[in-house]
């Protein structure tokens, strides 16, 4: 099991769009549902700081999410 990481928190990862690792810190932002179209507010992802890429959604945002009817 991984520990939540609080917004804030840095993290490392490997951005797909500058196709390196970087520091990326978690952050709140509003993602929108492409299927409904519906926009989830506050959604803890975590975004690259060189190109502001969405990397990946923490899983306390998932659980956000598929409450708003999202799946993968
Ligand atoms: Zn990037």
């Amino acid at each position: 099991m991984f520990a939540n990481p609080k917004v804030g928190e840095f993290i490392t990862n490997t951005c797909q769009r500058c196709n390196r690792i970087v520091r990326s810190q978690l952050s709140l932002r509003s993602v929108r549902l492409t299927r409904t179209r519906l926009v989830v507010r506050d959604v803890p992802v975590d975004v690259c700081p060189q190109c502001g890429h969405m990397i990946s959604i923490a899983p306390q945002g998932v659980e956000q999410l598929r409450e708003a009817g999202w799946t993968k």
